[in-house]
């Protein structure tokens, strides 16, 4: 049934007051027309558990595209909608004066800096699988349906906004006991069937919360975990891509393994404490500096690309490319997977050759590669070369160039690169460590 709660307080108190005054103008507009509109998804799961969610899905009894409309009229910004789909995304326009000026009258000292993006406003629905994994099949419905639609009991509660009703908590499918147990649980049996990733999320959000999957839910999911080989690349990757921000993201990995869904990504993946201890140095500590990593992507990102090198060092290489194929993984960070693990193999290979045959297995690595073999290279000599190489060695050039061998003769040739090179290992090996002995080997190159 229907908890009769009231989140008015826990609303107030969590949410910053931009926020509270954009749910309270929707709530009057709503009102207006008549319309019931709820804020779903992580919102009442997030207010419940003390944490301000960020994103706004809310979902209407009656026209959403036609609410938004409205919405944009009275208050600007941009309304993107489907109406065939009855959704619709408004995109905020801080700027606009009404906007302002409406929030103002609800909370004089908004800061407007805390107001979302964008919200999304969708007309309540339910969808149908007609067969597994397949795309679903979309039907106006009531809000209790559509919250059944959804993938875990703790994300079927919604709140309610329009008019007297705001702040009310709809909690139809045992949400909330769910979330003071702890625990992961589906709505139905097919749950798992319908749409595998979500055996990921389950696992996502247990380990977010510290919570628990619960016994029938797990049972089910070791049932469907073989349907994740017919799930889509794309879908995978943006699961483990959501894993790879949490803070959790070791333990969830860990989990990914331990029920064998690791496996079923790709026979060929892999996880142990090697990877974790990597994966717990990559994302405790900031990037080092010292790497020069570039300004962009952001530091996340990088770290996300270091994070799939780390991941993919311990594949056999027969099997790489498959993996890469299956997680579709992007163009730039299929090669520098690539670049990292013909660079170990040559650096495991080379291992009692000079520092100069070492490093030249990382020539043109970039930073992110570089780290990642850092990382992957623990108490080895091998760790030692990448660092020197990455902060030292990478910017050591010879005294003498190019130009100034084809003056002494050397016609332009493949051997000019072949010198300077050779003149560069001389460096890093320590043979030459002033002009003048550099001026002397390149006599001893040249005229023997
Ligand atoms: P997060 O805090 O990670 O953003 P969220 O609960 O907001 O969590 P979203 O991925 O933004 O998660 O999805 C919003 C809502 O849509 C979820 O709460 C859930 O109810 C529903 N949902 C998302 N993905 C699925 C899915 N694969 N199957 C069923 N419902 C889903």
């Amino acid at each position: 049934g229907v908890e009769h709660r009231n989140l008015s307080e826990e609303i107030t108190s969590v949410l910053p007051p931009a926020r509270l005054a954009l749910l309270r103008l929707i709530s009057r507009a709503a009102q207006n027309r008549q319309l019931p509109i709820f804020v779903v998804g992580g919102f009442a799961r997030d207010l419940l558990l003390n944490v301000p969610s960020f994103d706004l899905d809310c979902v209407v009894e009656g026209d959403a595209v036609d609410l938004a409309d409205n919405l944009a009229d009275a208050y600007g910004g941009r309304i993107t909608s489907h109406q065939k789909f009855g959704t619709a995304k408004w995109r905020l326009n801080p700027k606009n004066t009404a906007l302002q000026a409406a929030l103002a009258e609800e909370s004089p000292d908004a800061d407007l800096s805390a107001l979302p993006d964008s919200i999304d406003l969708i007309s309540s629905r339910t969808e149908f699988y007609e067969k597994p994994s397949a795309l679903p099949i979309v039907q106006k419905s009531s809000i209790k349906l559509d919250l059944h639609r959804r993938d875990f009991t703790i994300n079927t509660m919604a709140v309610r906004l329009d008019g007297n009703h705001f702040g009310e908590l709809y909690d139809y499918w045992g949400g909330l006991s769910d979330l003071k147990k702890g625990l992961i649980r589906v709505l139905h049996s097919l749950s798992f069937v319908d749409d595998p990733t979500r055996m990921l999320r389950a696992v996502r959000f247990e380990q977010r919360f510290g919570f628990t999957i619960e016994e029938r839910t797990l049972r089910l999911m070791r049932q469907a975990k073989t349907l994740l080989k017919d799930v889509s690349g794309e879908r995978i990757r943006h699961e483990i891509d959501l894993i790879l921000v949490e803070k959790q993201v070791v333990s969830m990995m860990t989990r990914l393994a331990d029920l064998g869904l690791m496996e079923q990504i790709h026979p060929a993946l892999r996880w142990n404490d090697d990877l974790a201890s990597q994966f717990m140095e990559l994302f405790d500590l900031p990037l080092p500096r010292k790497y020069d990593f570039s300004g962009h992507p952001s530091e996340m990102e990088q770290k996300i690309q270091v994070a799939y090198i780390l991941w993919l060092l311990p594949v056999f290489s027969n099997n790489l490319q498959e993996i890469i194929q299956r997680l579709r993984l992007k163009n730039n960070l299929s090669h520098m997977i690539q670049q990292a693990h013909d660079a170990n193999i040559e650096l495991d290979r080379r291992r009692k050759e000079p520092d100069s045959r070492l490093i030249a297995a990382l020539q043109g690595c970039p930073p992110v590669v570089l780290y990642a073999l850092w990382l992957h290279n623990k108490l080895t000599h091998q760790r030692n070369i990448i660092e020197k190489y990455a902060v030292q060695w990478r910017h050591v050039k010879p005294r003498t160039d190019g130009k100034k061998l084809m003056k002494m003769g050397v016609p332009a040739s493949p051997r000019i690169g072949e010198i300077l090179d050779e003149l560069r290992a001389a460096w890093i090996d320590g043979r030459v460590s002033s002009e003048a002995e550099e001026e002397a080997l390149l006599q001893h190159i040249l005229h023997g």
